[in-house]
């Protein structure tokens, strides 16, 4: 099938046809100027049919069950009649050329199911970049019908935080270890929380996983809440045995009706999309000032100092800035 203007690309994903979908989240991916000039003409025209999803964010360290829990909760939910869109950030796949989701034959049934939409991480030379993909791939998806997007990424660096600023609902998957997992913890995953999920909840593990709930619920106790009208629970699953998903997703709809209630949906989206406004304005301004000859050598010349100790990061910055300036006064 081909299509060949953004206005046949709109109307494809519309009704819902995943080969538009995939073609036109390659065109947001690629770094042709002409596919990206064709990716953003087509997100200008879908964004009107956008917003009408439920944005889920998941992370937990690696070995948590983040894929098994997100196959076991998308199952849950197309069973509910829901469409299922599974999006990824990860940021180690600027490194090793990988992917989290690409590599895994594990959600094999999800992705099998006609109303289930899975879509591994973009490789990128830097996490803003993959991240601002993922989040024009999750418009896309709500364009296309899907009313259920979760989002996994990798508790690494930056990454929970960026997911966690185009969601809706953050939800931290942890282990049943809970005292050795609370030490090892990075600080601020837990104020990011709208809901923490102790999985491997298995049947014979069952005691193991209330010990762990209570030592999360003490550790969100201490915490001022995000939000006046939500304190975030903790809940058990086991994504193996596929118990506790009902209870999560209840979780989820509540959360969500309470935040539509109080205005506080609307007002959390606003502010992530002027957030993502500055970020990607930040971005640009880097690029185009370090695209100045005169500027990239200011650069290299000024982070050389700072390592030698030769002059301070203010100093540094305004030398740079400057450089900036007297390039324009040049031309
Ligand atoms: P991720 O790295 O966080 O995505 O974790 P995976 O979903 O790949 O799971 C890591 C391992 O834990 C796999 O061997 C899973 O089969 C196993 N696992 C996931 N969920 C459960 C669960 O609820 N109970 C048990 N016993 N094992 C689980």
């Amino acid at each position: 099938m081909k299509f060949k203007t953004p206005e046949d690309y709109k109307n494809e994903i519309l009704q819902g046809n995943k080969v538009a979908l995939s073609k036109s989240i390659t065109l947001i991916e690629s770094t042709l100027s002409s596919h990206q000039k064709t990716a953003s003409e087509v997100l200008s025209a879908i964004l009107p049919h956008t917003g009408n999803a439920i944005r889920i964010g998941i992370t937990g360290v690696p070995g948590a069950g983040k894929s098994t829990f997100i196959e076991a909760l998308g199952l849950y939910l197309v069973g509910e009649k829901h469409k299922v869109a599974v999006l990824a950030i990860d940021p180690s796949s600027s490194v090793t050329g990988g992917s989290i989701l690409a590599d895994k034959t594990r959600m094999e049934d999800l992705s099998a199911h006609p109303n289930a939409f899975i879509r591994p991480s973009p490789s990128s030379t830097h996490l803003g970049g993959v991240a601002q993909k993922t989040r024009e791939t999750m418009f896309l998806c709500e364009a296309a019908g899907y009313d259920v997007i979760l989002v996994e990424t990798v508790g690494v660096g930056q990454s929970e935080i960026t997911a966690a600023s185009m969601v809706d609902f953050f939800l931290v998957v942890m282990l049943p270890n809970a005292g050795d997992e609370l030490q090892g913890i990075k600080k601020g995953i837990l104020e990011l929380a709208d809901a923490i999920i102790v999985n491997k909840a298995d049947k014979h593990n069952l005691e193991n996983a209330m010990l762990a709930k209570n030592v999360y619920e003490n550790a969100l106790h201490i915490l001022n809440p995000l939000s006046q009208t939500w304190s975030p629970p903790v809940l058990t699953t086991s994504a193996i045995e596929k118990r506790g998903f009902e209870e999560v997703w209840k979780v989820i709809l509540l959360h969500n009706k309470k935040m539509r209630e109080s205005g506080e949906l609307q007002q959390k989206r606003q502010k992530q999309s002027i957030a993502w406004m500055w970020n990607l304005l930040d971005d640009k301004f880097t690029n185009h000032i370090f695209a100045v000859p005169q500027v990239k050598d200011a650069v290299l010349n000024m982070s050389k100092a700072i390592e030698e100790n030769r002059i301070s990061a203010e100093e540094a910055s305004e030398n740079i800035y400057n450089s900036y300036l007297n390039s324009l006064n040049s031309h």
